[in-house]
């Protein structure tokens, strides 16, 4: 059995990324047979509850306000919509519903209110409820964890020193701090990163070795291949290769051998055979549906054909874990604390994101100019 390490070096990781590809499938592949069944893979249903319109300025995000990718801001869903999608996600086979809301941090009020309730009514459906809503204080994280939350997605994104050429607006040390207020309530911790923004080696590296000294390590490790959309920082950024993707995950579950390592956003570019050798290499979790949040993702009905073909089984939800209990609002412990955190606003330049936002800028004024002539000209 293999043992969870918590003190992986970037030099340790490198080494095992950089294996003879053969040589570096058979160790993953045997170490993900120790603590998993290799013919299961765990279905997450990711639910864009607040699109758009988001303060950050993430250099692979569409949802960012400050660049121009045609998505539109929409207000939060209702809970009622939330609960018929949960509804089709579980028909379909998922066993999780994410949830994911544009925004830089939570705040105490009305859309939070809703929030928690959307997590009550998922829980009481039998499902795992995850969120992903931005930075977090300890009280938010217990409010969550009351309403029957089961996982709180918060990614790392890269390594810490190439953090600060994708994001300006906050800090990692924020985003370490939020996983930290995860960890005091019963809430496991999604966390990953995103590989094919212009980092190098070491910067993945660097990535797994944040996320392996975690102690505990997130329950779950996202890996998203970026899909670089037009109108973002990265829109030239070239796609990253199968073969990337597959060291990616075999590292990821050699370093994290407990954790579930989910294949993430970039599924359309890969073929059938490039996803089996990521779920032979220790990939067991994907995301179905044919959105993520606002960028595509493999139909469902096309997932089932693959799992069908490959002879794999859906995980049944709570497999992992008990499902956490509800507590009714009405019994709540726990109070709104009206808190405004300090968290971080580096906000250096980062060359790339101040051209976007300057493209976007014109892109605005031109279509502005454009709407003026227009009804000059039916006047
Ligand atoms: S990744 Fe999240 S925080 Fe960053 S711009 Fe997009 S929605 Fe906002």
């Amino acid at each position: 059995m293999s043992e969870t390490r918590h003190n992986w070096t970037k030099e340790e990781i490198l080494e095992i990324y950089n294996k003879p590809l053969m040589e570096l499938l058979y160790e993953a592949a045997t170490i993900h047979r120790q603590s998993h069944d290799p013919n299961v893979v765990q279905v997450s249903t990711l639910l864009s509850i607040k699109t758009g319109g988001c303060s950050e300025d993430c250099g692979y995000c569409p949802q960012a306000a400050r660049y121009h990718t045609g998505v539109e801001g929409d207000d939060l869903m209702g809970v009622s919509q939330v609960k018929a999608q949960a509804l089709r996600a579980k028909a379909s086979g998922s066993s999780r519903v994410c949830m994911g809301a544009a925004w830089r941090n939570v705040k105490d009020g009305p859309e939070f209110d809703q929030v928690l309730e959307m997590v009550r009514t998922i829980n009481k459906l039998d499902m795992e409820v995850c969120c992903t809503l931005g930075m977090l204080t300890e009280n938010q994280a217990k409010r969550l964890a009351e309403a029957g939350l089961y996982a709180y997605n918060h990614n790392l994104d890269t390594s810490e020193e190439y953090y600060k050429e994708v994001i300006s607006t906050r800090g990692f040390e924020d985003r370490l701090e939020t996983i930290d207020n995860v960890r005091k309530t019963n809430v496991t911790v999604c966390s990953g990163g995103i590989i094919g923004m212009g980092e190098s080696l070491e910067d993945r590296a660097g990535m797994l070795v944040a996320l392996s000294t975690l102690n505990p390590q997130p329950e779950s490790v996202p890996i998203n291949a970026l899909v670089a959309v037009d109108g973002t920082p990265m829109e030239d950024e070239k796609p990253v290769e199968i073969w990337e993707m597959i060291r990616m995950v075999a590292t990821t579950r050699i370093v994290m051998p407990e954790t579930q390592v989910r294949l993430s956003a970039g599924r359309t570019q890969m073929s059938r055979e490039g996803q089996a050798m990521c779920f032979f290499a220790g990939a067991n979790s994907i995301f179905a549906g044919d959105k993520l949040l606002t960028t595509p993702n493999p139909d469902v009905s096309e997932d089932m054909k693959m799992f069908e073909m490959l002879g794999l089984k859906p995980q049944k939800p709570f497999t992992k874990r008990v499902q956490p209990q509800t507590v009714e609002a009405t019994e709540s412990q726990y109070e709104a604390m009206g808190e405004k955190p300090k968290w971080t606003r580096p906000e250096h330049k980062i060359e790339r994101n101040e051209a976007a936002k300057a493209k976007a800028k014109e892109i605005r004024q031109e279509i502005k100019e454009n709407e003026s002539k227009i009804v000059e000209e039916v006047k």
